[in-house]
Order: C-alpha cells, then structure tokens, then sequence
C-alpha cells in the first residue's frame, strides 16, 4: 500500500481538482471549481442511485441569509460559550446571503417556505431576523426529498459539465508530500482495486459525517453509549480518518443534531420516526416514555431545537437514559400505524421505502414491537421493574385526570391508559447529521493542530462544519452550498505543484 508520504511514481488518473463525497457540499464545491476552468474529478462511495448522502433524503431547506450583520450576529450567539474565530463567522454570514443567486444562475428556482417565522429556531437571539429558509421550485413537501438535488445535479448543473464522477470510488487516504506537507491526490478503491489519483491542484474533502461509527459516537459525542442515523448509512467518519492521517486537527466533535428518540432495528441501517412522539400529532390512548430505570425523564411531545432543550436556563441535549421504552396502551396501537408512513424526509422512508401494516400487526410479530396483557408482565419482557413501570403509569394517569403533568409540562396527548393489553418499543438515541471534522478556516482550508493550513487540502459540509453548539435548521444545506463553493474558488487559485 502507498503511505501518504510516499510521492507515487505512477498514476492511474490525473485533474486539477479531486473532491471526495457527491452530496451538496461536493456538488457545490465541483460545479464552482468546474466553472472556474478546472479538470474535477467527483468521487462517490456509494453506487449510482444511491449518492447524495444525507442531502438527497434532507428536508431540502437551505438558508438564504438576509443582512450579513444580522447574520454575524445570530452565528456568534448561536455559537455562544463555543466560540469560532470571527473571521470564519463573517465569511459565513457573507457568503450564505448569496445562496438564492448562486442557485438561480444555475437555473434553480428559491421559493421562500410559508410560515418564516416558525423556522426561526432561536428567535430570541440578536440577529435572529436574518433567517430565511428556502427550498427549489415544488421541492418541498411528501416525496420531494429527491428533487431539488436532482434537478441540480443531473439536470441542469452536471449536465453540460463534463465532471467525471466516480461511484462506487470511495477516498481512502491523501497522497501527502512529507517534506512540504502538501496534498498530492488520493489513494481511492474501485472493486477492490487501488486507484492513485493526481490533484495538480488540490483535494476538497465533502463527504460527510460519522453518524455510522458506533467507535467514533461513543469518543465523540457527549454521554451516548450509541446513536443511528436518519439519514445516509454510507458515512462513516472517513474525512476524519483521511484528515486525521495527514495532520488534520478536529473541531465540533461532539455537536450533532439530536438527539431523538426513534426505534431502530437490525434488519435496517437507519431509523423508523414513531409517529406517537410527534409533536404537532395527537392520537387517542395512553402513551409514556421511560428510561432504563422505568421513569419518565422528558415531554415526550417537546419539539426540541434539534435535540436540544431548554434546561436550568441553558439549552441542552435532551437525555437518553438507554436502554428507553415507549410504552402504549392498546387504544393507541390500534388507532395508526406506529411509523410514520408520510414524513418528508429520512433514508428509511425515501430510499428503503419499508411499507408499515396499517394495525402494527406485522411489525408485531417480527418482535419490534413487545406486547403483553398486563404492565407487570411487560416490564418483564423488556427487563424493567415492574413495581416503577406500574408506578410510572399510575402516576401518569393520576395527573392526566388533574389535567396537568406535573413532572415535565407536557401538555399534548393527555389520555389516560386504559385497560391492557400494553404495548412497548425500545427506542434508540438517533440524530439527522453529526458536526464535527478536521478544523478549516474561513478559505475552507483544512488546519494543522498549529492553526497552519495543510496546504491543497480542503473541505465543504458537515465534515468540520461551522456549528459548534445550537443549530439553526436549514443551515447545514445552507453551508454546504457557501462553502462549497468558497472550498471551490480557493482550490482553483492553486498553482499546480508540477
Ligand atoms: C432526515 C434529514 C433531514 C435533514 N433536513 C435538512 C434540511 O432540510 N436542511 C438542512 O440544511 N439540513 C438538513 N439535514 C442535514 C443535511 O442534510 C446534511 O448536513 C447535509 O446534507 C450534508 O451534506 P454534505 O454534502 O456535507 O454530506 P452528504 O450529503 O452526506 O454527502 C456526503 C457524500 O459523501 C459520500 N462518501 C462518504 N464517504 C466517502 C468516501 N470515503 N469517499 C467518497 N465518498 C464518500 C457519501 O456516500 C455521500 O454521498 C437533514 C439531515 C437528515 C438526515
């Protein structure tokens, strides 16, 4: 194998530009460096069909900033105690106030969402006014997951573009010099074989997260024992491994979106939204959440800020005493389907397409769902004490009939639970993306722990991503598109190194 220091004496391929993950950060960042006059070649590791990571199964909103003022400032209190240099804070701000006109000049079509002000997820902070969430032309809504990237990627961006992509390709390693420290290009696999690429002119690292690395969520992110993913099942910490191995430092490891709680299973990669613990739904019958050790520890119908709840006058991430259970009288099985068959979003709904029974009968007899004709006899099954499970649902019951849950606030679905038999899901700590990669600076250049950049090597996306502590939604498709295309521009200005 050829060590990252070694310069190869032969290559299998040769461009300019080699960007590493086709989701809207390497869209952005490819197109831009395409349109400048480089040679990109876009390598993807999963197969055609199945790139654009957790782009392709997002809710397809993306920021459009409105004043970069405005913007500096509700970044910089977003970001609040986890501070990030302001120079990084200012090219964010500025750039993500020009996501409409890029979009447009590559035949795109912004339409802004209906109710603005509900998507202000921090209203109270300075600045706050300056979100402004937008998706393309009908892509927003059931089913449209797919479009916006689609209609970007093949048919108005990549078409006309003789941008190579390679799927099935996935980066394994950057190509360092070991004297000068630059990026020379990328050993990638394709069917097991090795294949050496040339970068005269730099590497943009875009693909993604490691919401699949069980190692990495248990060193990374903050009290979880493990955590699923929502979105694509192909990312799984490389950039941070690629990075890592050529002097990379890291930043915003431990921020996620999330947690949720939703039930996963070992026949799926990705996780199944129950529809009970919906906000905004309500559905008759009883239903609680409990912890490992059978009490409740949160509203369960709270809509956090992307996992994040306000407590002690600080917001953070809502617990996860695992192992957790939702627990269900038989008035709630029996009114819907427990998964929700219509959200908008997620890899399980829009790539796996599991079609749920209607009266949860077949998901009962796979084991996913437990049930038993008494409380006592459940929490046997799912390894509870049955005196606190039976406390827990008393106590519930006692304040529904006051009408007010004491305990957590919460105020949706106050039903009772009525006679057996009861219901249990285990639930999982899940998340929609992680934050955290190699540290870049405001030209989207990847740093050395010394603050230096590793020169040639660059990044877009989640992978490293600006946000450090509260996340505004729609920001990280909003991101990928700024940075993308900043990672793009500055790569182009490269000299080749022969
Ligand atoms: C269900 C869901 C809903 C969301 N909704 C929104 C939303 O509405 N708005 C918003 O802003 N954000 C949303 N997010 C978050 C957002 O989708 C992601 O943060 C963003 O799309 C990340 O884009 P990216 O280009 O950085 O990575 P990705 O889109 O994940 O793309 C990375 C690509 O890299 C590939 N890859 C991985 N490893 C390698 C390798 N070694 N070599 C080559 N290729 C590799 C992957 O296969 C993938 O195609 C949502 C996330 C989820 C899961």
């Amino acid at each position: 194998m050829t060590r990252p220091t070694e310069i190869p004496k032969n290559w299998d391929m040769e461009t300019d530009v080699v960007v590493i993950g086709f989701g809207a950060a390497g869209f952005a960042a490819s197109v831009t460096a395409h349109d400048l006059g480089a040679d990109v070649i876009l390598l993807e590791k999963a197969p055609d069909g199945a790139q654009g990571g957790n782009t392709r199964v997002a809710g397809q909103g993306y920021l459009n900033l409105e004043g970069a003022d405005d913007a500096h400032a509700y970044l910089t209190a977003l970001c609040g105690h986890f501070e990030v240099p302001d120079k990084m804070i200012r090219a964010w701000a500025d750039e993500m106030c020009k996501n409409n006109d890029w979009l447009l000049s590559l035949g795109g079509d912004p339409q802004e969402h209906q109710h603005q002000p509900e998507g202000i997820e921090f209203p109270h902070l300075p600045g706050a006014k300056c979100v402004h969430k937008f998706h393309d032309g009908d892509t927003y809504g059931y089913g449209n997951t797919w479009k916006l990237f689609e209609r970007l990627t093949k048919d108005r961006a990549t078409e006309g573009r003789p941008l190579q992509i390679l799927y099935r390709t996935p980066g394994k390693e950057l190509i360092q010099n070991g004297i000068t420290g630059e990026i020379l290009g990328v050993r990638a696999e394709q069917e097991g074989k090795q294949l050496i690429i040339k970068a005269r002119k730099g590497v943009v690292l875009t693909c993604g997260g490691f919401e699949n690395n069980q190692e990495m969520i248990r060193d990374y992110l903050p009290g979880m024992p493990y955590c699923y993913t929502t979105g694509s099942p192909y990312l799984e910490g490389d950039g941070i491994k690629m990075g890592l191995a050529v002097g990379a430092d890291l930043w915003h490891m431990n921020n996620f979106a999330g947690p949720a709680l939703q039930l996963k299973v070992p026949e799926h990669p990705t996780t199944f939204s129950m529809q009970p613990l919906h906000f905004s739904k309500e559905f008759p019958g009883g239903m609680v959440v409990v912890g490992a050790d059978g009490k409740r520890f949160a509203d369960e119908k709270y809509k956090t800020c992307h996992g994040k709840i306000p407590r002690n006058g600080v917001y953070q991430p809502l617990p996860t005493p695992c192992p957790m259970h939702m627990i269900i009288d038989h008035t709630l099985f029996s009114a819907a389907p427990l998964f929700d068959t219509h959200p908008r979003s997620g890899w399980t709904t829009v790539m796996v397409r599991y079609d749920w029974s209607d009266d949860n009968s077949v998901e009962l007899k796979k084991g996913w769902i437990k049930r038993a004709d008494t409380l006592p006899a459940l929490a046997k099954i799912i390894g509870l004490n049955a005196e606190q499970l039976t406390e827990t649902v008393d106590r519930w019951n006692e304040m529904v009939a006051r009408g007010s849950d004491d305990d957590f606030g919460r105020s949706l679905m106050m039903s009772p639970f009525k006679e057996g038999p009861y219901y249990a899901v285990q639930l999982s700590p899940t998340m929609l993306n992680t934050q955290g990669g190699p540290r870049r600076n405001e030209k989207a250049e990847i740093l050395r722990p010394d603050g230096n950049p590793i020169p040639r090597l660059y990044s877009s996306g989640e992978l490293g991503s600006i946000y450090s502590n509260l996340y505004q939604g729609a920001g990280n498709i909003g991101e990928c598109l700024a940075f993308g295309r900043i990672a793009g521009r500055n790569v182009v200005a490269q000299q080749p190194w022969h």
